[in-house]
């Protein structure tokens, strides 16, 4: 089966989340990973989700090497869609489906570069691939319960170096500066999700009381919601000044004070038009968001109650507990108190020797990007890895226009067939090298 057919098969299989069926996806990959010499199995979470493992193994006195994916999707609107998106159809050059890119296409150049390497007799160190289950709720029945049930499975073991993983988070990008910009993540932003419940007097809506949970809630979120101050993380800083390094007039000048001492001032200065320009402004700040917003039940009738929830994405190194003390304090001049509803994070991964191969094979086999480390504004599941003390970076060998990523959870999400392919050997060089 070649890549593109694997693929193809891996799309055909509806794994949206929830309910997930990951199992007949962990299936297809055991077969295909078995067949080119892996010991695999299936480890099932204690609700029976299907994560699939496989290794070859190696020495065990240096770290392993983990890929990491999932077979999970998000759902999807197929009558937005222009074609079916659990079809595996190949048209246009491009291969179309739910999971083209976010992530069973990388699942299977992770499971080629596999195939690549156990046809070369044994590598260098123990290589394992984790094809976990339930990534796009949050983890708990994949990543999480693997790390907690079959560590071992993973590279984590006492006496032995923590593994070095690779996983998503990191796609190639064009139209930022003149070349590709090709990031490595090192970390990603964390995740706190807060609820506020509001009080206030019932009452007619004819004759308004003086306390309405309402307009509480309202005046609370209009303070507290937003992008906070920008600042300049040290992994942004070293990004920025090897963009500046690259890019010349105006632009280059930006991103010099950016990655100067003062960086830090120079992006409050220019909040609104790093704004204006999406997704670095949201790594160069804490966001906070409402994302659902209840109250009320009828027309002429003021309640006495109402809450929100509020999804908080921060800098890795944003102290969270100070943060939830000052929104609790501002809140609660509006009598809204803040209660925590989960809290997502880890630490940002030094640079490993598994960050200079990736660096290598960014460059000679895309198109000469410029490769900067970065932090992502999602979450995924090397956020586990991280903090079990993995060296975990996000990089995926796809160079992808704004058109193409707003496909990712969007419509019509597809792959073009040159790309796959050349990332399938991009993978497989970087599986290789760091093999041998
Ligand atoms: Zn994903």
């Amino acid at each position: 089966m070649t890549p593109i057919e694997l693929l193809q098969e891996l799309l055909r299989i509806d794994t949206t989340n929830p309910p997930g069926n990951e199992e007949p996806a962990a299936e297809l990959l055991r077969g295909f990973l078995a067949d080119a010499g892996a010991e695999t199995h299936v480890h099932k979470s204690g609700s029976g989700r299907a994560n699939l493992l496989a290794r070859l193994p190696g020495p065990t006195d240096v770290p392993a090497l983990v890929l990491v994916s999932h077979s999970d999707v998000v759902a999807v609107e197929p009558d937005q869609w222009s074609r079916d998106p659990f079809g595996g159809e190949i048209s246009d050059g491009c291969l179309w489906g739910r999971g083209a890119l976010d992530m069973k296409s990388i699942t299977v150049m992770h499971a080629a570069a596999l195939a690549a390497v156990a046809s070369g007799g044994e590598p260098t160190r123990e290589l394992i691939m984790a094809c976990f289950a339930d990534e796009e709720a949050g983890g708990r029945e994949g990543a999480e319960a693997v790390l907690r049930d079959a560590p071992a499975a993973i590279g984590f073991a006492d006496h032995r170096p923590p593994p070095e993983a690779l996983g998503e988070g990191g796609f190639g990008l064009s139209g930022i500066v003149d070349r590709p910009l090709m990031p490595i993540v090192v970390g990603e932003k964390s995740a706190l999700w807060l609820e506020l419940h509001a009080q206030g007097d019932p009452g007619h809506g004819a004759l308004p009381p003086e306390r309405q949970a309402n307009i509480n809630l309202a005046r609370a979120l209009t303070r507290v919601a937003g992008f906070g101050t920008p600042r300049v993380h040290p992994v942004m800083r070293k990004q920025f000044s090897i963009l500046a390094e690259d890019a010349s007039g105006t632009q280059g000048a930006v991103f010099k004070a950016l990655a100067s001492e003062g960086g830090s001032r120079v992006a409050r200065l220019l909040k609104r038009p790093l704004r204006a320009r999406g997704a670095i402004a949201t790594l160069l700040s804490d966001t906070i968001t409402p994302t659902k917003i209840e109250a009320g039940y009828k027309h002429n009738v003021v309640p006495g109650y109402a809450s929100a929830s509020l999804d908080c994405r921060l800098l890795p190194d944003t102290d969270v507990d100070a943060l939830v003390a000052r929104l609790q304090k501002t809140c609660r001049n509006y009598e809204v108190e803040v209660r925590e509803h989960a809290r997502h994070g880890g630490p940002v991964s030094a640079r490993s020797p598994l960050f200079e191969t990736l660096e290598g094979v960014s460059r000679d086999l895309l198109e000469a990007p410029v490769v900067v480390p970065s932090l992502t504004a999602g979450m995924t599941d090397l956020r586990y890895l991280r903090a079990a003390g993995a060296s975990a970076y996000g990089w995926v060998p796809l160079v992808l226009d704004r058109e193409s990523l707003a496909t990712i959870h969007g419509h019509d999400e597809r792959i073009k067939l040159d790309d796959f392919t050349r990332a399938v050997r991009a993978m497989t060089a970087v599986v290789r090298s760091a093999c041998s």
